[in-house]
């Protein structure tokens, strides 16, 4: 059996919800790149029996690798350095060279951030320099050092990896902590894993699934191959994996998805769509912008993302009321009063009107019925329709019913709204 692991997200505001875990998926994509099993992820509040008992939880699953994201900082609330020495059965002490270490960080900022206490500082830097005897040290980034701990001679039980919350923080460590002797010994087992992932749109779950059928009858060693599928935010992602024997058996998958399912497959490498659009955009040199109503900015969030994006994103506009569809778009207030806001010819009007306003080569219109008030029998809600139009008159154009609530069909509208971009950039039609 390969090297197996299990991570501990702490803080109280991540289980709270208040702040999005992004350390736990990061960390996950890491190990998986390194062919380390993911057996799970926990996240706890900041509390020592809380923690303990996760540590204690992957400890008994017999996980080789436990890493910690959070609580290294000098406030009271951080205690995993702690925690994690007494669950290692390891003292603490303080590490004079790391305490002068991080003294020579704080200094400057002393010197910008006048006022401050002395004494406090020094409290703090102690209290980050105190650390389990026998630990290697990674960074420090930021303030707080990283820890890698194995347990105590004559213990037995997994290495702990621990690394601070701010996650660049601990993606600044991370490579740090793979070059340790401790890591190293822990991951020793681990295999080699090819990972690709297949995205498609415009199709339900069941038919992949049946396509699977349909490959364990016909696909030598199928069985090797870790297929996972995910629908996800309206795409469907095929993710697998296996070990560099199983190759073939991939590459017959992948021929009989595309033979079964070749126009709803856009992505084979794992590129998404908002990556291929960005592609298509710097290949054409052509720039988009964009119009949307009941997407609220969210496809020019998308777009906006990538580094570089400014060389082809033009801008957008948000015309959530009618005045503004017609005096920022131009859109004729006779074609709202007969087809209504949410209407295809509005949409294609919203295209045309981003198109001159931006001086853009193509643009995307997006109008539609969020809910959950608003609908009707003709326009439930859900309804959206979308144009995408190039600056030479070539236009798509798409009307349908998303399902989910409003958080929903605001982020599938924008993912649909890259799609048909993604299609006219390619001269294709709007059939997803
Ligand atoms: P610090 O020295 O900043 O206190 P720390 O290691 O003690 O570092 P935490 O106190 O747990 O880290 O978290 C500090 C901040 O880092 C959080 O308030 C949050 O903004 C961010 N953060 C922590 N954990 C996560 C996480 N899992 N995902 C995203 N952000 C996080
Ligand atoms: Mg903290």
């Amino acid at each position: 059996m390969g090297a197996r692991a299990g991570i501990v997200v702490t803080g109280t505001e991540v289980l709270a919800g208040r702040v999005r875990d992004r350390n736990g998926p990061w960390l996950s994509d890491r190990l998986a790149e390194l062919g380390i099993e993911l057996a799970h992820i926990t996240i706890c509040g900041d509390r020592r029996e809380d923690l303990e008992a996760s540590l204690r939880f992957l400890a008994g699953e017999g996980v080789h690798l436990v890493i910690t994201s959070g609580g290294l900082g000098p406030t009271a609330d951080d205690l995993t350095a702690e925690v994690v020495a007494r669950f290692q059965g390891r003292e603490m002490y303080l590490d004079a060279e790391l305490e002068r270490r991080i003294a020579a960080i704080v200094e400057p900022l002393l010197k910008r951030w006048r006022g401050l206490d002395p004494e406090a500082i020094r409290t703090s830097t102690r209290k980050q320099a105190t650390i389990p005897r026998g630990a290697e040290v990674l960074g420090p980034a930021g303030t707080a050092p990283g820890l890698v701990v194995a347990p105590a001679d004559g213990r037995e039980g997994p290495a702990v990896v621990v690394l601070p919350g701010p996650p660049s923080e601990l993606h600044g460590l991370w490579p740090e902590a793979l070059e340790t002797a401790t890591f190293r010994a822990a991951s020793a087992g681990r295999s080699q894993f090819e990972q690709r992932m297949l995205r498609l749109v415009g199709i339900p779950e069941s038919e992949i699934a049946e396509t699977l059928r349909v490959g364990e009858e016909q696909i030598d060693g199928l069985e090797d191959l870790e297929v996972t599928t995910c629908l996800r935010r309206g795409e469907l992602e095929v993710a697998v994996r296996y070990e560099p024997p199983a190759r073939a058996a991939w590459e017959e998958l992948l021929e009989l998805v595309r033979e079964r399912h070749g126009t709803e497959l856009f992505s084979d490498d794992g590129t998404s769509v908002d990556e291929q659009v960005a592609a298509l955009l710097t290949d054409s040199g052509r720039t988009v912008a964009v119009a949307e109503s009941c997407t609220g900015g969210e496809l020019a969030g998308r777009l906006s993302a990538p580094a570089g994006a400014s060389a082809w994103f033009a801008g957008g506009v948000v015309p959530y009321a009618n005045e503004a569809k017609a005096r920022l778009l131009g859109v004729d207030f006779e074609l709202i009063e007969r087809h209504g806001a949410v209407s295809a010819p509005v949409a294609s009007a919203m295209a045309e009107g981003a198109l001159a306003r931006f001086g853009a080569g193509a643009a995307v219109a997006v109008t539609g019925v969020a809910g959950p008030g608003g609908g009707t029998e003709d326009k439930p809600v859900g309804y959206v329709c979308f144009a995408a139009r190039l600056a030479d008159g070539f236009e798509l154009a798409r009307d349908l019913v998303i399902p989910g609530e409003r958080p929903d069909v605001r982020d599938r509208s924008t993912t649909v709204a890259l799609h048909l971009l993604r299609r006219l950039l390619r001269g294709e039609s709007a059939e997803l």
